[in-house]
């Protein structure tokens, strides 16, 4: 049986009418850039998270970009952000002329871990913010984030690239800080046919900056209020987005329905040890941007992948180095065992194939070469 890590194609045969008809729909009204459907896109978002203001861009990077230049900042503060994510977060302070500051995750969630957050304050003060990431598809812990921010008067952006969808105490990722963004990135849980992104806020002033900075500052043709960049989505990929949005929820219910079979099947292997399964808090749902599992250490994660391979299984591994030991952020002097949590997660971690589209025999037959992979 050859698997597919992440299978675009089925999700487009089952939603091609009304993809295409949108598609369509566009191509004869011919307005590309700031078309009717990004307006109506960004209220759909608004009331699925029941939020004030949706802001459409280009990329989950640039919706990172677009709320810290929101923000003002100097040269030299310092933003918090995990250790453990993709860079996107640490890459948009970093080329701001902002500093980021790792902190450790939580072995069980893998998002930033709260308590740590405390020390870092007490022995920092160019601190401004922090950045969250709701790791794998469910959401950081907001309540003691928000309180921490709020004591300390920082601003919190809640990275919901892999969470857009999934719930903290009932209220939706992508609502839970001051701002938040999320990725379109064509295999996150909400994605589109090439780059787009969001920024969410309850807040109209900070709304309009952030709508402003996305088309050059222009607060209208040609009239450049603050400096701002190209930062806008297309109207064909809100089109397509649109068709996908109706069927998101659904969706939602399939990723978590799948990610129960994986973990039933493989509950033998972690009740002895050999693998970790996903940990969802009792606050969270989890919408499984990835199902990754825990191996014991490297080696039999690598052999396990390696294994699974040539079984026609594809796995990905996010993230195999950690943020503070990536070449690019070497200029933060960083070293190794600085955040031994993510350092080990790095070396342990495997996502299994994941899509709302997945049958039964599939997860049964991913399962069935991970038991035959223990019991050799
Ligand atoms: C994907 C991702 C991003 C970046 O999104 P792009 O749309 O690819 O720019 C940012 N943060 C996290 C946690 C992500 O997973």
């Amino acid at each position: 049986m050859k698997i597919e890590f992440c299978d675009l194609r089925r999700q487009y045969l089952y939603l091609k009418n009304k993809i295409d008809s949108n598609i369509r729909v566009v191509l004869s009204h011919g307005k590309f850039i700031n078309g009717p459907e990004i307006r109506e896109l960004e209220r759909n978002c608004s009331d699925f998270l029941k939020i004030n203001h949706s802001v459409a861009v280009s990329s989950g990077t640039d919706a990172l970009l677009a709320s810290l230049i929101s923000y003002n900042l100097e040269k030299g503060d310092q933003i918090i952000t995990s250790a453990f994510s993709f860079a996107s977060a640490a890459e948009t302070i970093s080329l701001l002329g902002l500093t980021p500051l790792f902190v450790d995750i939580d072995a069980k969630t893998y998002n930033l871990d709260a308590e740590k957050l405390k020390t870092i304050l007490e022995s920092e003060d160019k601190i401004k913010g922090i950045i969250p990431i709701d790791l794998f598809g469910q959401p950081a812990d907001y309540d003691e984030i928000n309180k921490i921010a709020l004591q300390n008067g920082l601003f919190v952006i809640e990275d919901a690239a892999q969470s857009f969808g999934a719930e903290y105490k009932g209220r939706k990722a992508g609502s839970l800080a001051d701002l938040a963004i999320t990725s379109f990135f064509p295999s996150k849980p909400l994605g589109c046919y090439g780059d787009g992104g969001m920024v969410f806020t309850n807040n109209d002033e900070v709304a309009e900056k952030i709508r402003q900075i996305r088309n050059h500052g222009q607060t209208s043709k040609y009239e450049h209020k603050t400096l701002g960049l190209n930062l806008r989505f297309d109207t064909l990929q809100a089109a397509i987005l649109l068709a996908k949005l109706e069927r998101f929820e659904k969706e939602i219910k399939k990723r978590q329905e799948i990610a129960q079979k994986y973990s039933d099947n493989l509950k033998g292997l972690s009740e002895t040890r050999r693998l970790v399964l996903p940990h969802v808090k009792e606050d969270n749902t989890s919408v499984f941007a990835q199902f990754s599992i825990l191996l014991e250490n490297r080696g039999t994660r690598d052999t396990l992948k390696e294994y699974l391979e040539k079984k026609d299984i594809p796995t990905a591994i996010h993230y195999p180095k950690p943020l503070h030991l990536q070449p690019s952020f070497s200029y933060l002097n960083y070293k190794e065992g600085d955040f031994p949590i993510s350092e080990e997660i790095s070396r342990r971690i495997l996502s299994l194939p994941m899509d709302a589209y997945k049958n039964e025999d599939e997860i049964n037959y991913i399962c069935r070469i991970m038991n035959e992979f223990f019991n050799n």
